[in-house]
């Protein structure tokens, strides 16, 4: 039987940790995998040093991700930069629309993580990247010398303060709750030790104040700061969390749990047959997302495609095992 290049075994969505896990096993397992995704090396790649993935004291995430890449791209499977616009299901055959073209598959696997949440403030948009970050990781050694504020409670905003506050001269951090109850207390006594890092609890931003040409120049608080509401600083990082990108799995009619992440078993597998998610899409590791349980997701993810594929080779008029090994 011949394949024609559009036609797999697995569609792998996605160019983070889950994808390129997936991919290598299914490499591994001689499927015909195709991973797709917009972005490369997703969170992890610009989640700044990665200390605790094992086998890594520490790394860069980006570079780890392209340890990743190339180990995927060892065994020939095609890493397409393009974005999958939509899914369908064509008797047990999944056609996904791309920005680089149709491409079948026999399954799917969904690895397209999570969305950063946005305050909604007016001007938030259009001065991102000139005053508006939402990843303190990333652009915290742009504010040397200079004010900063990190909106948020969590982990990602409790680190970023902490980052913030070796670069920058002041850094706010605006929290609307009374205490910092989830990150891990190591992360928050650092912040609290941290002499350039200032606690805003009970606060919440309700504007954005600056003009076109320059982009963010102040916030607006809802209480006052030092006898006034208006705070003025170099930039603003929002880190009030992410929501699972779930268009996709909508499309396929992928069940969702009550905090809207991918349902998965603990073979990830969805509620529709030759549909699998992996990463920080899905219920999988609980509140534990991190690229090692990305990782270890696409892994699962690759065997149970690997196992439906091997059941259903006729559903694209494909067969399971595929290709040679490069
Ligand atoms: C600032 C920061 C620091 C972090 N630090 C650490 C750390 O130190 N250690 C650790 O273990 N974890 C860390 N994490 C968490 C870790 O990065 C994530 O858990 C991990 O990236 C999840 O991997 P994933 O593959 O599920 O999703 P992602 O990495 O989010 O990858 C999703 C991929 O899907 C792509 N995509 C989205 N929509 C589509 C579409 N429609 N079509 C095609 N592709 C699409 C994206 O472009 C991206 O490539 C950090 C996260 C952040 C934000």
């Amino acid at each position: 039987m011949n394949l024609s290049s559009d036609q797999y075994d697995v569609i792998i969505a996605g160019q983070g940790a889950a994808a390129f896990a997936a991919a290598l096993y299914a490499a591994r397992y001689q499927m015909r995998a195709v991973v797709i995704g917009d972005t490369f090396g997703g969170e992890t790649a610009i989640g700044g040093e990665i200390e605790n993935y094992p086998g890594f004291e520490s790394i860069d995430g980006f570079d780890l991700m392209m340890n990743m890449k190339r180990q995927v791209e060892k065994y020939g499977i095609p890493i397409v930069d393009g974005r999958v616009e939509g899914i369908s299901m064509d008797q047990e055959c999944f056609e996904a629309t791309t920005t680089r073209g149709v491409y079948q598959g026999t399954t799917v696997i969904l690895a397209v993580g999570r969305e950063r949440r946005k305050l909604g403030l007016p001007h938030e948009e259009e001065w991102t990247g000139r005053g508006v970050s939402y990843c303190a990781t990333c652009d915290a050694p742009l504010y040397r010398g200079k004010v900063a504020a990190v909106v948020g409670g969590g982990s990602a905003a409790v680190e970023g303060a902490v980052l913030l506050g070796k670069y920058a001269t002041k850094t706010y951090i605006i929290y609307r709750g009374q205490a910092f109850t989830r990150p891990e207390p190591v992360s928050v006594r650092l912040m609290e030790e941290s002499p350039t890092v200032e606690m805003l609890l009970e606060t919440s931003v309700t504007e954005l104040v600056g003009d076109d040409g320059l982009g963010l120049k102040s916030i607006v608080l809802d209480r006052p700061h030092d006898g006034s509401k208006e705070l003025t600083l170099d930039g603003l990082f929002i880190e009030i969390g992410a929501d699972p990108r779930v268009e996709l799995p909508r499309q396929l009619g992928v069940e969702l749990t009550e905090e809207s992440e991918v349902a998965v078993d603990k073979l990830m597998r969805t509620n529709v047959p030759g549909v699998f998610a992996a990463g920080d899409l899905t219920n999988g590791s609980g509140h534990l997302k991190q690229t090692i349980t990305a990782a270890a997701q696409g892994a699962i993810a690759a065997t149970s495609a690997y196992e439906y594929a091997s059941e259903h080779h006729n559903a694209c008029d494909l067969h399971a095992v595929g290709y040679e090994v490069a």
